[in-house]
């Protein structure tokens, strides 16, 4: 069995920032990157939010650059991901996809989240091209342009609102007429003149040749179809913290998936943090993932540092 003070679980914006605190701090730090390491900054072309960027950069760009610096920093990134975690206190052992073992004094979880599709026909040809599921990443490329956007829970709600300060007409799409959003934000949204509920119904179809152009919804209650123009789509209907991976371990998670930890990253188990969108249930933004990874990091290096022998 191979042995590290730190394993980190994701080479994300998260893991990247653990890593790099860590490994600065004195601790030996290896990150399982997995075969695609990078996470979802992946799947877009431009981030205009992540601060210190001038113009634009590709999310390519931006996760070769964090991991160079891990790199330069003695970093090992293993093109391996983790399959369990077993133990209940440190150190624990992890048991790779590819069979490999390794013991780690302490484990930060960086495994990051999907978000949830539609699951339409056609729809991975849309994403990038109008098809969002972020509309703080993507909103702004909006102005001046209508839009829909799906989903009845506070991130439809608020997204509706956000995209509404800058956006023509917001179209909110929701398969119910109630929602699961709070009171005083759905409220908020119904008596903006911007905001248009399209309620009791689904996309069945994305309109368009390259970009988004349309969507066709069906009212479940009549079957009526109508087309309903708009440049861009945005899905709110959730992500899925990628944490399978730790059912069966002691590391407590939430109904939802998402790993319980407390503000300063600690997880119930002694020497795991976790950080980044597979702990965080509001803001699954980049640059958080990567300053909550700095907590991880730096709690972590201080957990490894106070037992080592
Ligand atoms: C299309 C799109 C556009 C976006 N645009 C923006 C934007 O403009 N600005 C912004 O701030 N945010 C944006 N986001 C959100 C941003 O990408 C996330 O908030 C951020 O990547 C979260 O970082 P993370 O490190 O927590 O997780 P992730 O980026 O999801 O990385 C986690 C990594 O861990 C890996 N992993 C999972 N399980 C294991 C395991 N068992 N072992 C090893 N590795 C594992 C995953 O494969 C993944 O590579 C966008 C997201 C999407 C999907």
């Amino acid at each position: 069995m191979k042995k590290t003070e730190l394993m980190v679980i994701g080479a994300g914006p998260a893991g990247c920032s653990a890593a790099i605190y860590a490994v600065r701090a004195g601790v030996q730090t290896v990150i399982a990157g997995g075969a695609m390491p990078g996470g979802q900054l992946l799947q877009t072309s431009e981030i205009e939010n992540y601060a210190g960027f001038i113009d634009p950069v590709g999310g390519f760009d931006l996760m070769e650059r964090m991991h160079k610096q891990c790199k330069r920093l003695g970093v090992e990134i293993l093109p391996d991901e983790v399959a369990s975690i077993e133990g209940s206190k440190s150190p624990y052992t992890l048991t790779m996809q590819g069979g490999e073992q390794y013991q780690a004094d302490a484990v930060v979880i960086a495994a990051g989240a999907k978000a949830r599709w539609l699951g339409l026909k056609g729809e991975d040809k849309f994403k990038g091209h109008g098809l969002s599921a972020c509309a703080t990443c993507d909103g702004f490329f909006m102005r001046g342009k209508e839009v829909c956007i799906v989903g009845g829970g506070n991130t439809a709600f608020e997204d509706a609102l956000f995209l509404a300060q800058f956006c023509t007409k917001v179209n909110l799409i929701h398969r119910r007429d109630g929602f699961r959003a709070d009171q005083v934000t759905v409220q908020q949204a119904q008596s903006n003149p911007k905001i248009n509920m399209v309620l009791n119904s689904v996309v069945e179809e994305i309109v368009g040749a390259e970009r988004v152009e349309g969507v066709k919804v069906k009212n479940v209650k009549t079957g009526e179809i109508t087309q309903i123009p708009c440049s861009g789509l945005f899905v709110a209907v959730g992500a899925v913290p990628q944490t399978d991976f730790l059912k069966n371990s002691l590391v407590a998670l939430a109904d939802n998936g998402l790993v319980l930890a407390d503000e300063r990253t600690h997880t119930t188990l002694p020497g795991i943090f976790a950080a980044g969108d597979c702990a965080d249930k509001y803001y699954r933004q980049a640059i958080i993932a990567a300053g909550s990874g700095a907590k991880a990091g730096i709690e972590a290096a201080a957990f490894v540092n106070l037992h080592r022998k």
